[in-house]
């Protein structure tokens, strides 16, 4: 890749792998993963994963994009992890590849997921027309239940996706148990999206995983180092003895402060890959989408209170990420400047 856009990664990834949430004694916890995940891939993960995308992903091709974290009671509509970094990617794929964003979600979530993708400008069609209009997308429930097999086999045969994306998704581990971040077992409720990347995995279809935690979807690419660093990770707390850690590996896995930031990260990659800066989403997209993520329903994951915040970090948080990412690329991508002065 050019030095250049390698620079704008390796300074992506260093941002997104931020950490400044609340997190206790796991402190430096997401960094060990990150380094774990880097040192497998040798290369900055923002990038790597916007490359490969902008290979395989081609203008009129379906992506698929997963997210979805809830715990009923506490969070019943999910988080604001996950629908503003899907809508975010979606976008992205839509404006920067023409491709067709198709979002899974659990059944609860789809008018969180929904509400969020329109704040950022994105239409919600069915997938039929979401293939024929630019700018729009579709988001379908996914199921909970037994049938998630067969549902995957049928979505991946209809559509055909050129790549699936999963960011902050929880998936089971090799007992079949699927955890919390403190090692419990995950709501019932859950909808099963492995499948989807089970299914991917054996015909060589493009995955790329956001997680923050470990227990995500993707992380199993970096299962040693989730098994040695996380609380819970090996051991977790309930009988399934098999820990936190998610057998479900995909080719590309970034491990992030906050999985929204990944997905950012990500969809600034691609800006810079494409050399297109303005797909970004705009600091006021971004705030809209966590005030329409928040005013249906979406609780910050941290709390499990209905405020305008993102694992424990406000707003103006999100918002200036999105700042830093645009002038990462933005400058990065500027031809070489003489002083005259
Ligand atoms: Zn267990």
């Amino acid at each position: 890749m050019e030095p250049e856009i390698t620079f704008i990664g390796e300074n992506l990834d260093r941002l997104v792998s931020l950490e400044m949430r609340p997190q206790g004694k796991d402190q430096g916890g997401i960094r060990r993963l990150y380094d774990a995940a880097r040192a497998k891939h040798g290369e900055p993960i923002t990038t790597l994963a916007a490359r490969l995308l902008a290979e395989k992903v081609k203008a009129g091709d379906v992506v698929f994009i997963a997210t979805g974290a809830g715990i009923p009671d506490h969070l019943p509509f999910g988080e604001t992890d996950g629908p503003l970094g899907a809508a975010a990617l979606a976008l992205g794929v839509s404006l920067g590849l023409g491709a067709v964003p198709i979002l899974v979600t659990e059944a609860a979530y789809v008018p969180v997921q929904e509400a969020t993708c329109l704040a950022v400008g994105l239409g919600i069609r069915t997938p039929e027309v979401a293939e024929k209009v630019a700018r729009t997308c579709a988001v379908l429930p996914f199921p909970a239940d037994d049938s998630a097999p067969a549902v995957a086999e049928e979505l991946m045969a209809r559509y055909a996706p050129a790549a699936l994306i999963s960011t902050e998704k929880l998936g089971p581990n090799e007992k079949g148990v699927t955890h919390s971040s403190t090692g419990r077992p995950a709501a019932a409720d859950r909808a099963r999206v492995e499948h989807l990347f089970d299914i991917a995995a054996g015909k060589g279809i493009l995955t790329i995983g956001i997680g923050d935690n470990g227990n995500e979807i993707g992380c199993g690419t970096i299962r040693e180092a989730v098994w040695a660093y996380k609380e819970w990770g090996k051991v977790c707390q309930c009988p399934c003895g098999g820990g936190l850690a998610t057998r479900v590996a995909t080719d590309v896995i970034l491990m992030a402060g906050t999985s929204n930031w990944g997905a950012y990260g990500i969809e600034a990659a691609l800006a810079a890959v494409l050399g297109r800066p303005e797909i970004i989403h705009s600091e006021a997209d971004e705030r809209r989408m966590l005030e329409e993520c928040v005013r249906l329903g979406g609780a910050d994951g941290s709390t499990g209170t209905h405020v305008h915040a993102v694992d424990g970090t406000p707003a103006d948080v999100q918002v200036g990420m999105i700042n830093l990412m645009r002038t990462i690329v933005t400058n990065g991508l500027k031809p070489p400047r003489k002083r005259a002065f």
